[in-house]
């Protein structure tokens, strides 16, 4: 039985070297580094945006192995405005993080978000096979599940949303919260990170569209839909391997001593959801409640750019960097700079031996669907501690860190204290703790467990 696995980002990129040859590049992310094994092991096709290379319509990867297939639907300039930023990240992404005084409800973006979706929908009709699961992901892609149900009665679809799913009173803003829902209950399996997101979307089912529930599942006429809960992993194994590499010890070790104090780290995509403002202002906060501390401690913020053709991001990005001015400029001494800001993405190594060499991790997002970078820390570090926001879904299943609500100021100073002063051995523990659980649940079991729960469904 083949797979059919769609995504609006492809697994791989195809990038020009210098002398002008095509390679194809890994993504980086979760979703490639879990679906691309699964791939590979039954062969199918993954259909995806195609970024680039306008005449490719189609390749076989991994290069030079050739496992499977992927289709890559290429998208107007037009379209790619008001599908993606537009409806993806101007609507529906405020909408799941509960930030709507930021969220533009327009109808172009609507009516383009149809079509791309039914543009997707056709390209899985053409490559499905009978028997064939079809796994679609995020909330870029909610219409395909019941667009692909009405041309394929049978086929055997799940879809997973992959960001935070909102109360009923949140959703209900959105005036398509009837074809969202509707688009996509078309699968047989609904899967979210966190019991509570599994909780509002039920509840929105029936607010919204008056469908009943009960337990794990949602009863339209004909048809039951199964919502699982299933919060995705990282590959523990992997991260932890790579940060026993000599290269990577060795880049942690210079990291250190270029900081020259213990530092503090935060490492989140240049997002509003993400909390990098308020972050900010406690550890400015703290070294102004202690000084004692200036000179002594040090914050890196890795804020990678994302999505800046959105006004929303631009902005931030001026904000965090008028702040990160303001506490150094406040604070700063010769030899000492409290704030240290990268806004480059790093690769995986470097990213390692940064995990490796902070003192404390700093995960505070207003709200996070997940969080992956608490999971790859966790299972990094050696004697760090993890300072987590209670609104990151990753926090249901990491007690051992240190949890904060991220609204509140003196909780984050206290918190950033805390941390700092940790004993050795309490550290160790709760590490200990984290760890064992990222080893049991990885990101083969989740995959595999979502696609258990697909073939199972009758
Ligand atoms: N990441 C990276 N380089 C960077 C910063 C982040 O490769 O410079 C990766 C990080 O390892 C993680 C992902 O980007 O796997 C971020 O995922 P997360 O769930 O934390 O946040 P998202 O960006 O999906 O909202």
């Amino acid at each position: 039985m083949g797979l059919i696995v769609v995504s609006n980002r492809e697994p791989y990129s195809p990038v020009r070297e210098g002398d002008g040859e095509l390679h194809w590049k890994a993504a980086v992310g979760g979703l490639t580094a879990a679906l691309d094994p699964v791939l590979r092991e039954r062969g199918g096709t993954w259909i995806a945006w195609g970024d680039g290379e306008r005449e490719i319509r189609s390749v076989e990867l991994p290069p030079g192995e050739e496992r499977y297939r992927l289709e890559r639907l290429h998208l107007r300039e037009s379209e790619l405005q008001d599908y993606y930023y537009g409806f993806s990240n101007r609507a529906l992404w405020p909408l799941s993080h509960y930030f709507l005084n930021r969220v533009r409800y327009l109808g172009r973006y609507w009516r383009a978000y149809q079509r791309v979706n039914r543009r997707f929908a056709e390209a899985v009709v053409r490559a499905y096979r009978p028997g064939d699961l079809i796994w679609v992901h995020d909330y870029q892609l909610c219409l395909v599940p019941s667009l692909v149900r009405e041309a394929l009665p049978e086929a055997r679809i799940g879809f997973f949303w992959h960001i935070p799913w909102p109360s009923s009173e949140v959703f209900r803003t959105l005036p398509w919260d009837r074809e969202i829902l509707e688009g996509i209950l078309g699968a047989n399996v609904v899967g979210v990170h966190v019991l509570e997101y599994a909780r509002h979307f039920r509840s929105c089912c029936r607010i919204v569209l008056g469908y009943d529930n009960d337990g794990r599942v949602v009863r339209i006429s004909q048809r039951e839909v199964q919502v699982e809960a299933l919060p995705i992993g990282i590959e523990a194994q992997t991260f932890v391997e790579l940060s026993q590499t000599p290269e990577v010890r060795r880049a942690a070790g210079e990291l250190r001593q270029q900081v020259g104090t213990p530092f503090l780290l935060g490492v989140d995509r240049l997002d509003y959801t993400k909390g990098i403002l308020e972050r900010l202002e406690a550890f400015g906060e703290y070294l102004g409640r202690y000084p004692e501390a200036q000179g002594r401690v040090t914050l890196v913020q890795i804020a990678v750019p994302s999505r800046e053709q959105v006004d929303a991001y631009r902005q931030l990005r001026e904000q965090i960097e008028r702040l990160v001015g303001r506490i150094n400029g406040t604070y700063g001494q010769a030899g000492w700079t409290p704030v240290h800001y990268i806004t480059r993405g790093l690769d995986r190594l470097e990213l390692v031996a940064y995990y490796l060499a902070a003192d404390v991790m700093l995960v505070t997002p207003l709200r996070d669907g997940l969080n992956l970078v608490a999971k790859e820390f966790a299972a990094v570090s050696e004697q760090g501690v993890l300072i987590l926001s209670e609104f990151a879904g990753a926090a249901a299943e990491m007690h051992e860190a240190l949890l904060v609500n991220p609204y509140d100021h003196d909780g984050l100073v206290r918190a950033i204290g805390q941390a700092l002063s940790m004993p050795l051995a309490e550290r160790r523990q709760r590490l200990e703790c984290l760890k064992a659980r990222l080893r049991r649940f990885d990101l083969t079991t989740w995959a595999k467990a979502f696609l258990h729960a697909l073939e199972e469904n009758r």
